[in-house]
């Protein structure tokens, strides 16, 4: 299998941890802003998947005062080959949760935001109530602020996916993560048909009301047409907004990097994507899937209903 970018990407040798090209190492800014930001969400006892994730953008989003809220712990049910959340026994939700998201939200004047979950198996709806709380909370304190949310698959249960959809959220997120062929040694549990079926449901749900969003990592050892099917794939079921970013190696303990790709192969898929019909992508590096998340949300506005049936 070819992988993305054969003569121009760099390639990593298996079993190395592979070091990074130099359009991925990042100078950190210094800011007072990052500080503020920490100590709020901690002050609030929030989890983020900027942290819990070990996301590389944490330093600039936090100094941009931004983040994304991990809701309903930061113990994950699902050992995703990728993902630094951690996999343990689940706590108990906390029933203050959601209003301490509002708050957050509301103190950190944030016109668009991002709202995760850890993958609940545990629980009968997926945490998908906590999900709904949460955004009724955050919309009641902060009326003008855009909602989106991230989700896990909630196994495609179709009353979890209608009890988030209830609280009307601005975006449906749900990231496909990577092609077909690698899905079931990149996602622990998940399936590349399932995470389709979470969208289109979607579409199903609430049809030209709902934006959705997927997101793909790339360098996991994809072959760019594996990329493309996937893309088309996500057109299929109307999927609106994409993101495009490179895998990153959290520990040794989790997949390797098999190849960076570049940015310019980056902004080629990007191109493409928009070819197909999606009405906003971002497709870089350090793209991850609530990346400058509040630019979908303005290109969302612009384009007033979601995109027109697929264009592949
Ligand atoms: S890209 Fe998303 S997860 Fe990463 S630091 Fe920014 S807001 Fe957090």
């Amino acid at each position: 299998m070819t992988t993305l970018g054969v003569g121009t990407s760099v390639q990593v040798q298996a079993q190395t941890r592979a070091r990074l090209p130099e359009w991925l190492r990042l100078k950190l800014p210094t800011s007072d802003s990052f500080s503020r930001t920490r100590n709020l969400l901690r002050d609030l006892s929030l989890h983020t998947v900027c942290e819990s994730a070990q996301c590389p953008n944490h330093w600039e989003c936090w100094s941009q005062g931004t983040a994304t809220f991990m809701i309903a712990g930061d113990r994950c049910t699902r050992a995703c080959g990728f993902c630094a959340v951690s996999t343990a026994k689940p706590m108990a939700l906390e029933d203050d949760e959601p209003a301490r998201v509002a708050e957050a939200t509301r103190l950190m004047k944030l016109k668009h935001v991002v709202i995760t979950a850890v993958a609940r198996d545990d629980l009968g709806d997926g945490g998908a109530g906590h999900f709904r709380r949460t955004v009724e909370a955050v919309r009641e304190l902060n009326p003008d602020t855009t909602i989106e949310v991230l989700t896990p698959d909630f196994l495609d249960n179709a009353d979890a996916i209608g009890d988030v959809l209830a609280a009307e959220p601005d975006i449906f997120n749900h990231n496909l993560e990577t092609v077909r062929r690698l899905t079931p040694s990149v996602r622990h549990r998940a399936t590349y048909d399932r995470s389709l079926a979470v969208l289109q449901r979607v579409k199903d749900l609430r049809g030209n009301r709902m934006f959705t969003k997927s997101g793909l990592m790339l360098g996991l050892g994809e072959s760019e047409g594996e990329v493309r099917e996937a893309m088309r794939d996500l057109r299929l079921v109307g999927c609106d907004l994409l993101t495009i970013g490179q895998y990153l190696q959290p520990t040794r303990a989790h997949l390797p990097v098999v190849e960076f790709v570049t940015p310019e192969q980056f902004k080629k898929l990007g191109e493409d994507a928009m070819s197909m019909g999606f009405v906003h992508v971002t497709s870089g590096p350090m793209v991850r899937s609530s990346y400058h998340a509040g630019d979908f949300q303005s290109s969302v506005r612009e384009a007033g209903c979601p995109s027109p049936g697929p264009s592949v």
